[in-house]
């Protein structure tokens, strides 16, 4: 079959599958490895060691498919509507994409089933790699030279018609299908997501320090949030959008896929409730979705955050008995959250709560956050 009647079995099938844009980039290095290696080197990647580990496999796809002849790239939209209104009492926020089943799953059965599929019309076994994510590409670079939608300067890839709210996949073929034409960047002058970005992560168009992104804080960051960015990080508990809702491209964006429609209730979720999960309650809440990824104390710990920026003093008792929670991670984000109760509400309980839980409390961590907030206070 020739690369051009290949592409375009390939595209009826993706297309098929319920995928809504696929492109073909052709298999070699890629150019803009060389703008990865100096983000690694400038120490924006923060605590994820993983990239900078497998930095070198990431320059060629042929590290992951030595024979690979075609990168198919794939991409479904979530950009489902805002539900509201969301309810009395303090809510966070999930990030869009977190909100259906996890995109992991959905995307890799529908390329391990294009695989199967085009071996089928082929006639002859081909080799394949399935890759969503997790695997060692840069698909966004992918993304971009497969003509899929550009690299922007939020460092998302935007699809022209269809946004910014999309997952990508990746397909790596040993057959030859007709690359597609790279595609062209189009942000032009504007500069809106570097603007609004709360925590100022968009250092510069087209590149983000993780380390001051909100995405990276709440999920991929295990440790203690820093102090200064924790206000910045408002009622988000999972993720941040931000700088995708001002994105032009966003603004028109048609209905996302079926395949990841949003469970109800989790685009802003009660966070006292979410305060009171249990270990058991956790594990059914995050189970089959993307938020998977993080572990109850740093869900614990976002709660935390978030009800020190929105909280009112309806949410100092479960506060208080967080105080009980195992880890110090989540108790020293919890008095955090307490003090600043305190501070909007000084005629509240926080303060005296903080007081009683400073006799008990051992860990050095969580005592400096209590050291801390008396200190302020006497002030
Ligand atoms: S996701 Fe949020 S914190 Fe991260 S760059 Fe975008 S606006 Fe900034
Ligand atoms: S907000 Fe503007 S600059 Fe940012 S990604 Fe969208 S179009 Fe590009």
């Amino acid at each position: 079959m020739r690369p051009e009647e290949l592409a375009a079995l390939i595209t009826a099938e993706a297309l098929g599958l319920g995928f809504q844009r696929i492109g073909f980039a052709p298999v070699e290095p890629w150019a803009r490895h060389v703008l990865y290696e100096r983000w690694l080197a400038a120490g924006h990647h923060g605590t994820m060691d993983y990239l900078a580990a497998d930095a070198v496999a990431r320059r060629d796809p042929r590290a992951l498919l030595a024979d690979a002849r075609t990168v198919v790239t794939v991409a479904l939209s979530y950009a489902h509507a805002e539900p509201t209104p969301i309810g009395p009492g303090p809510h966070g926020f999930i990030a869009r994409y977190a909100r259906g089943p996890d995109y992991h799953v959905v995307i890799k059965q529908r390329l391990t089933e294009l695989a199967r599929t085009l071996s089928a019309r082929l006639g002859r076994p081909i080799a394949s790699r399935a890759c969503v994510d997790t695997a060692p590409l840069l698909e966004r670079e992918a993304a971009h030279r497969a003509g899929l939608g550009f690299l922007a300067k939020n460092t998302m890839v935007i699809a022209p018609g269809l946004g910014s709210y999309i997952l990508l996949g990746e397909l790596l073929l040993d057959v030859e299908a007709a690359p597609s034409h790279e595609a062209t960047p189009r942000c032009g002058q504007c500069r809106a997501c570097l603007d609004v970005c709360p925590t100022g992560a968009i250092v510069d168009a087209y590149t983000l320090d993780a380390r001051r992104c909100i995405s990276y804080l709440t999920i991929e960051s295990r440790g203690p949030i820093p102090r200064d960015l924790r206000p910045a990080i408002g009622d988000m508990i999972f993720g941040c959008d931000r700088c995708q809702e001002v994105c032009p491209f966003n603004a028109q964006a048609p209905a996302g896929s079926p395949l990841l429609a949003p469970r109800p209730g989790r685009a802003r979720p009660p966070l006292v409730e979410l305060l009171g999960l249990g270990a058991a309650r956790f594990r059914k809440y995050v189970a089959r979705t993307a938020m998977r990824r993080i572990h109850r104390a740093q869900l614990l710990r976002n709660v935390a955050v978030a009800l020190g920026n929105v909280g009112g003093p309806e949410a100092i008792s479960p506060l208080v008995q967080a105080l009980g929670e195992p880890a110090a991670l989540v108790r020293s984000h919890v008095v955090w959250a307490l003090g600043q109760i305190a501070r909007r509400h000084p005629d509240s309980s926080a303060q005296s709560a903080l007081r009683s839980h400073r006799a008990m409390e051992k860990d050095p961590a969580v005592l400096e956050e209590l050291d801390r907030f008396h200190v302020e206070m006497s002030v």
